[in-house]
């Protein structure tokens, strides 16, 4: 909270109430408006805690005149006494409504040109505006109560740790690159021609190393920078909440992550029960075709593939004849709209990945309405009526694919229908994704990636099927989901040097290549390491999800466009030959 102390002025602005009615204040801050009311001025006077309007008499000569001459955001400090509203005045939607400040004696501290948007909540402005002139947006109200926010949680944080046992340790922002699966930001340095540091993408092997010096409990509030494209919830550097335990089983960093963040999120009135719901990457898959389900919800994904068993319809039998599904939701509500508006959902099925979406709908006056319609036995619509639990006006959207295309094309179109629909979601709604493969496929490249990194400790029951059967290996992993949005994400890692180079091969990181990019990981494992694992939480995007905001942009202080750029400083900018020369850099 802000107080007076180590300042000119006696009182905040957002502090005074009734009970201070009488007192002589000395007040600092910005106009936030005034008003000429014949031979009156008022003038709102802001500051972080708040606005408390002062009242200027001709009477009192010399701060009338300055009062006259005062505009938005002048900066200055005024003397004068308490006072109660005049009856009928009072405004009650002002934490300070009730009273008023007589001013006696002012002072202009600093004179402002016309702000190019108002301070005030709820502005229109457009947001590069805001961001050009940040340091005036961060004025308003909302912004301020954002980093209030994100300041709360973090040092709430800080202490949840502290009562742990946790160390917080910084790690270095010059490095050599961490594959989390993004490009580095590169760093060239005069004493080094031809080499380079990285940005730290997380710093998942510095708390590795911590744990195998013996650190056993470290967190930081630690920045990360990856040069990826940007979207709302995403910026090229970021703040993680990162965490490394040893001794430890998946549970162990479960319970320690689900017992922080009940406490954490109180900072924002929030009561979070635990232990959290724990869905396997394959439940979350198969009824909601994402592994971030929002659960606030139905609209489950189900499996018709026993009802179409013997179906005449050609893309249905095509698929689970080359060992598919066909899989669909309910999109109640949209049953009666309109072909063309039901049409248009097939370009979100492609653009998913799908070869197509079949559709069933059902009108208010309950009348099948559907392009497949012809190829429907009796028996297979009402088991689709059934099993969808469809009411008239619903909407059966069915995809027939690979299960995993299915899954996830399902997964898209129950988002986007949620959306269309306007369907409720309200609440805070937390839960786990354990247990992810280890590998997943990359079809453009044709090679397995890592799901989380190539760190991450497969089953221990699965090692042996990692070079035979590496799609089936699954690994201690989890990542932890609020309303939809992936808030963080974890790992056991591995600790045994052969296991890490066989994991390491089979994503195609030979042992020469190996031992150059990752030789100090493996000595060190190498070296006494113990079973160790944790998690990094994603701290822009839960302060956004607290803060109600909708893009992290709003919870951060200085954030860059969707393109990168900061409209305030101008970065990124070119540097001058001589700086380029001085790092043995030429630009082609
Ligand atoms: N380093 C991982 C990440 O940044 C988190 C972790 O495995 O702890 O996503």
């Amino acid at each position: 909270m802000l107080d007076a102390r180590y300042s000119i002025r006696s009182h905040t602005c957002g502090q005074l109430r009734a009970d201070d009615i009488g007192t002589p204040v000395v007040l600092a801050g910005w106009v936030a408006k005034r008003r000429d009311h014949g031979g009156l001025i008022f003038v709102d006077l802001r500051d972080r805690s708040g606005i408390v309007q002062c009242r200027f008499d001709p009477e009192a000569g010399e701060a009338f005149v300055t009062a006259e001459r005062m505009r938005p955001e002048w900066v200055v400090r005024i003397e004068g006494v308490v006072a109660h509203r005049p009856e009928g005045t009072e405004n009650p939607s002002m934490d300070t409504g009730e009273v008023e400040v007589e001013v006696s004696s002012a002072r202009v501290l600093n004179v402002s040109q016309t702000p190019p948007f108002e301070v005030e909540a709820g502005i229109e402005t457009d947001e590069t505006t805001r961001m050009r002139y940040r340091y005036i947006d961060i004025r308003r109200p909302e912004v301020l109560a954002a980093l209030e926010l994100r300041d709360r949680v973090a040092q709430r944080f800080r202490k949840e740790f502290e009562h742990r046992g946790f160390f917080e340790v910084e790690t270095p922002i010059l490095g050599k690159s961490t594959p989390e699966g993004a490009r580095d930001f590169i760093v060239p340095s005069h004493m080094t021609p031809g080499k380079f540091y990285a940005l730290p993408q997380s710093p998942q092997l510095f708390k590795q190393l911590l744990m195998i010096g013996g650190v056993e409990r470290y967190y930081q509030i630690a920045r990360c920078f990856r040069d990826e494209a940007l979207r709302a919830d995403r910026q090229l550097e970021f703040t993680q909440i990162d965490v490394e335990m040893s001794f430890c089983t998946a549970d162990d960093v479960l319970s320690m992550v689900e017992d922080v963040l009940h406490e954490v999120v109180k900072e924002a009135d929030i009561d979070m029960p635990v232990p959290l719901r724990r869905f396997t990457y394959a439940e979350a898959m198969e009824r909601y075709g994402s592994d971030r389900p929002d659960t606030r919800f139905d609209m489950h994904l189900v499996d018709l593939s026993q009802a179409f068993g013997s179906s005449e319809f050609r893309v249905f039998a095509g698929a689970l004849g080359a060992g598919g599904v066909v899989k669909a939701i309910n999109a109640s509500g949209a049953g009666g709209w309109s072909r063309g508006r039901i049409d248009a959902l097939n370009q979100v099925a492609l653009d998913a990945g799908a070869k197509g979406l079949a559709w069933i709908a059902f009108t208010a006056e309950d009348e099948v309405k559907s392009p497949i319609a012809k190829f429907l036995t009796d028996e297979e619509l009402a088991t689709v009526r059934r099993e969808l639990d469809i009411h008239p006006g619903d909407l059966a959207l069915l995809i027939a694919d690979s299960r995993d295309v299915a899954n996830e094309v399902l997964g898209v179109l129950r988002l986007h229908m949620a959306e269309e629909l306007d369907v409720e979601r309200e609440g805070f709604d937390v839960l786990w994704v354990v247990d992810f493969p280890l590998l997943k496929w990359d079809e453009e490249e044709k090679r397995w990636q890592a799901s989380h990194h190539p760190f991450t400790a497969p089953f221990e029951e699965h090692v042996e099927l990692l070079e035979t059967d590496p799609a089936s290996v699954l690994s201690y992993s989890y990542d932890v989901i609020i309303n939809g949005y992936e808030i963080g994400g974890g790992t056991l890692r591995i600790h045994d040097p052969e296991l890490q180079r066989r994991v390491l091969a089979i994503l195609g990181v030979k042992d020469e290549e190996a031992d150059d990019k990752f030789g100090f990981l493996l000595e060190a494992l190498s070296l006494g390491a113990p079973p160790h694992g944790g998690i990094a939480l994603g701290f822009d995007r839960l302060v956004m999800v607290l803060a109600g905001a909708r893009s992290i942009r709003d919870v951060i202080a200085f954030p860059k466009t969707s393109s990168g750029a900061d409209p305030l400083t101008g970065a990124p900018d070119e540097v001058s030959s001589k700086q380029l020369r001085d790092v043995h850099l030429k630009i082609d």
